[in-house]
């Protein structure tokens, strides 16, 4: 034990567990083939939930390697949270520009360069990307730059560029990709863009078409329309965010309306053709509770953005998973158990390629947990999936966490559910032109009144959620928000003030 005294307390920890428990693995490294290179933990993906696995198992003495096919940092840094917020906050600036006048800024004219803010953008993920693999170097963990698929040998092996590598825990973090859509189904469905493609826009469309009601789609309504690309979202039923509470989803679809967006309520793509004034969107709308409605034919024309937000599919396609048992679902997601097991023993997957919760500090907790399973002996240790706070950068933002109304009446019983909400006008629009609303409401459940669920969009309501949440997790109930002095003149003190 004395040469452990240098170490960290964590790598002592392992170490301490890797000797008292593991001499086979160690001696069946010893026999191991050449031809294959073995680690402790072999993680497929660089991005949020397989870098925190890997850092964090290194971190307690394994030895680890990640495979990334594309750039570190995976979705989030590079084609998602990172350069869409930084979108958000060029197109919050846009907003605030309407008010200047009424703050009493007169007169001056500000014009915006797309191309300058998406330059500072990519300087600032390459940085990022950069600032990764500097990490990965520190912690010892060898970067394995390719795309890993698992070969048919016997024991679960994965192959890069046609090397070897194995490991007695192995996880699978390769996150997801933009659906999109087939010519079959939409002819000249391919003449439009993803999330992805987005972020390769070198200017600013003038004229946006998106199609999808997610928070996706939505944030990148808002941000283009933000920014002054006269933007059309087509959903398909009446209403977006349809799987947030009610509130949420009504006032959302209100506030898009409300700055500018062009909704297409019940309506689809049918067909896109290129002409030379850009692309002529067909749509298909009808309404739903009028069965024998016509249908009603239009077109867009002179599109140059056409922007499909339809959904994610996971990275398992090309992985060989079936050859080595991980059991997949419907939708070719991961199927895990609480603790992130696959149906193989040994090998693990989590964040986007499992489905569940696609969030990237979802990702982090779940690969950090693991790894404190793995490697430190916490046989319990694991995410809990229950209130994860969620922001959707709209305009104005929401924020969200527990269960919706509808969810805490199915869960509680109606009679155990009680509801406040609020509505009003953020002070900061007291005199300006332009308005947004703060809508905000909190579900309780039982005698006591447990803060189940909390539901809010206004001027805010992103960076108000986060403590909220620590509250809810905690298990606070109504009377300890009424318990809370409020501060003020805030948007948030009417959390703790409702009645
Ligand atoms: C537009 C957009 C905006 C988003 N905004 C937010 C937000 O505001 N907040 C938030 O919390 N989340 C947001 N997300 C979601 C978030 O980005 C993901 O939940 C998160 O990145 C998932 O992490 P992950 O580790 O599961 O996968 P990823 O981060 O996607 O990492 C997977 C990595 O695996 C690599 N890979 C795939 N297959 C292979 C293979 N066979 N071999 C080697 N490497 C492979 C990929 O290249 C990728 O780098 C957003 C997503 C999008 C698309």
């Amino acid at each position: 034990m004395e040469a452990l005294v240098h170490l960290s307390r964590m790598q002592a920890t392992y170490l301490t567990f890797r000797l008292s428990i593991s001499p086979v693995r160690i001696l069946r490294r010893s026999m191991a083939s050449d031809s294959v290179t073995r680690f402790d933990l072999l993680v497929l993906g660089g991005g949020s939930g397989g870098l925190a696995g890997a850092r964090r198992a290194a971190e307690l003495g394994a030895t680890c390697a990640v495979v990334e096919d594309h750039k570190l940092g995976g979705t989030c840094v590079n084609v998602g949270c990172v350069p869409k917020k930084v979108m958000w906050n060029a197109s919050v600036h846009a907003e605030y520009l309407h008010d200047h006048a009424d703050y009493g800024f007169e007169g001056a004219q500000a014009s915006f360069s797309w191309q300058q803010i998406k330059n500072k953008r990519d300087a600032y993920v390459g940085n990022l990307n950069q600032i990764y693999r500097n990490n990965l170097d520190k912690a010892r963990i060898q970067t394995i730059q390719g795309t890993a698929r698992f070969t048919n040998d016997s024991e679960p092996t994965v192959e890069v560029s046609g090397k070897k590598y194995t490991a007695p825990h192995i996880l699978i973090a390769t996150g997801g990709h933009p659906s999109t859509v087939s010519e079959e189904v939409i002819p000249g469905a391919s003449l439009g863009i993803t999330s992805d493609g987005f972020f390769e826009l070198e200017s600013c469309p003038r004229r946006s078409v998106i199609v999808g009601a997610g928070y996706i789609a939505v944030e990148m309504a808002g941000i283009l329309s933000s920014l002054g690309s006269k933007t059309s979202l087509i959903i398909r039923h009446d209403e977006v965010l349809r799987n947030f509470d009610a509130l949420i989803s009504s006032n959302c679809t209100k506030e898009l309306q409300n700055s500018g967006i062009d909704l297409w309520r019940n309506t689809q793509v049918k067909s896109v053709q290129k002409t030379e004034e850009g692309l002529d969107v067909t749509l298909v709308t009808k309404d739903p509770k009028d069965k024998d409605s016509e249908k009603k034919i239009d077109r867009i024309q002179g599109v140059d953005c056409l922007l499909w937000a339809i959904g994610r599919e996971p990275n398992t396609a090309g992985l060989n998973l079936s050859q080595i048992g991980v059991k997949l679902d419907t939708k070719g997601c991961i199927v895990v158990d609480e603790f992130q097991n696959t149906t193989r023993q040994g090998i693990y997957a989590l964040g986007d390629v499992c489905g569940k919760a696609l969030l990237t500090p979802v990702a982090i907790a779940a690969g950090r947990k693991l790894a404190h399973r793995l490697f430190e002996g916490r046989a319990e240790s694991k995410l809990d999936y229950t209130n994860i706070p969620t922001v959707v950068f709209t305009h104005p933002p929401i924020g969200t966490i527990g269960l919706t109304e509808d969810e805490a009446n199915r869960c509680w019983g109606k009679a155990n559910v009680k509801t406040y909400t609020t509505s009003f006008t953020p002070m900061y629009h007291a005199i300006t032109t332009r308005k947004t609303k703060c809508i905000m409401k909190l579900v309780c459940a039982g005698k006591e009144e447990k803060v189940v669920g909390l539901h809010m969009q206004g001027l805010g309501c992103d960076e108000m959620l986060q403590g909220f949440a620590v509250a809810i997790k905690m298990g606070a109930t109504k009377a300890d928000f009424d318990n809370t002095v409020a501060i003020h003149p805030t948007s948030a003190e009417e959390l703790v003030t409702m009645r």
